[in-house]
């Protein structure tokens, strides 16, 4: 394998930046470019050592810097990988780089070292997707759920599905080949029901994966309500800034503005849109139908009504239309003290403009979305879901083969196929188009 190398940190001026070298030849190649301050010579340096020195081109000094040795298979990556710390200007690095490839290193490719991790068993694949989650991470949920990846513990759960199958399948070998009496685990009744528990508990990951993936990247939310009930200052509110024009001329929000707001531990990816309301005018009319189009793209929509007015006959015809994740905000309650009647989705009671704490809105989230800070591993992303759903189908397969009281052995090819699925997640064989389809999302030098 080549030697390769890469600017670790992001490709801007910073403090200081790290490029990275891996594979036989890195010590090798560092070793041409630098020269310690203390007479150390990389190649008789031990693993996880630091020399300080300056890396040189031809005589003249580019940096100094701090280079780490680590020996294999004791890195990232199970090769041998020097780290070189420098001062963290875009030409400096990119000066050490070019040097590095002039003795013989190869531009890393997108998360190529953590692809040489994985190939040198340092990881599963769950455990360097989760190297991205880690990096991606924008908060408590989505730290924690990427560090139980980083730990195995998602790779842990799939062992334990698979290797109750494979104890299945096991014993329907056993009775195939030479048994006279069927073994115990395989009365269809017991077999039935252990095979529901552990789809149930496939089928509760599926699920949760909607919780994760809104824990990584966001709540697509729409803000709506009808002209003047308080949809700009509800925006205002929740970005804290003045960024809606706010009047009371009805039907002055004419574009849809996006904000990421975070409450508590949901991100929400507001939309505020037109006021809905049937128009003529047309400018209007083309801010509603965004509105609509908005509406269907999202999961989760914040309607205001205006207390002071309460409840119309379009909000009904509007809430009609909203998704099964919806918060009604039941706005200027400072002006009446007028309580919502039966609504079909939860109210919470507000005056945007008194901008109260933004945390009156984390219960009845919590409510609709479920906990999502949890201490169970979930799947991270779509590869992992497909990867559940196929099992859970090859589970069902193999449920209404117990069911219909087939003969239990052509059991086993399900079995088999779900045991491949939950293997794969793990990345135990798969081929190198999937190797390759997780690696070119990474960045270049991780
Ligand atoms: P939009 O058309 O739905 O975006 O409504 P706006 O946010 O522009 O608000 C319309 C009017 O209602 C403005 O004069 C706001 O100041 C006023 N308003 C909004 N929220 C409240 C509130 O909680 N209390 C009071 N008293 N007025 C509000």
């Amino acid at each position: 394998m080549h030697t390769i190398a890469a600017i670790s940190t992001p490709e801007a001026p910073g403090g200081i930046a790290m490029i990275r070298i891996s594979g036989d030849q890195a010590i090798s190649v560092a070793e041409h470019i630098f020269v310690s301050y203390n007479h150390l010579t990389l190649s008789e340096m031990k693993g996880y050592t630091c020399a300080y020195g300056k890396i040189v081109d031809k005589e003249e000094r580019i940096d100094d810097v701090v280079l780490t040795v680590f020996r294999a298979p004791h890195s990232y990556t199970g090769e041998d990988t020097v780290e070189i710390t420098c001062h963290g200007g875009l030409y400096i690095s990119r000066q050490i780089l070019r040097l590095l490839y002039q003795f013989g290193a190869v531009p890393a490719e997108p998360g190529e070292f953590t692809k040489r991790a994985f190939l040198n068993e340092k990881m599963s694949l769950t455990q360097a997707e989760a190297v991205m989650d880690l990096i991606a991470a924008d908060g408590e949920a989505a730290l924690r759920q990427a560090n139980l990846a980083m730990d195995g513990m998602l790779g842990k759960q799939m062992n334990t599905y698979a290797e109750r199958l494979i104890d299945f399948m096991s014993a329907l070998s056993y009775w195939m080949d030479d048994a006279e009496e069927c073994p115990p685990e395989l009365d269809r009744n017991t077999l039935s029901t252990k095979l529901n528990e552990i789809k149930m508990q496939l089928n509760r990951l599926a699920l949760e994966y909607q919780n994760g993936r809104r824990i990584r990247e966001g709540i697509k939310t729409v803000l709506l309500g009808r002209p003047n009930a308080g949809k700009s200052s509800v925006m205002n509110w929740l970005c804290g800034t003045e960024r809606s024009i706010v009047t009371d001329i009805a039907g002055t929000t004419r574009d849809i503005v996006t904000e990421q707001v975070k409450i508590g531990e949901f991100t929400l990816l507001l939309s505020d849109t037109a006021g809905l309301r049937d128009t003529d005018h047309q400018i209007e009319s083309i801010g509603i139908q965004q509105a609509y189009r908005e509406l269907e793209a999202s999961e989760f929509a914040l309607y205001v009504i205006d207390a002071n007015i309460g409840l119309s006959d379009e909000d009904l015809e509007f809430l009609s239309k909203c998704p099964q994740h919806t918060l009604i905000l039941w706005n200027k309650t400072d002006l009446t003290e007028t309580l919502p009647p039966q609504l079909p989705y939860p109210v919470v009671l507000i005056s945007a403009i008194k901008h109260p704490p933004l945390s009156v809105l984390l219960e009845p989230m919590r409510n609709i979305f479920g906990e999502a800070v949890t201490n169970r591993p979930q799947i991270m992303n779509e590869r992992q879901r497909c990867l559940i759903e196929s099992a859970i189908l090859s589970v069902q397969e193999a449920l209404e083969l117990v069911d219909v009281g087939e003969e239990l052995d052509i059991l086993y090819t399900s079995l088999e196929s779900a045991v491949k699925s939950l293997r794969e997640i793990e990345g135990i064989d798969v081929n190198e188009n999937v190797i390759q389809g997780v690696f070119s999302k990474f960045c270049v030098g991780k």
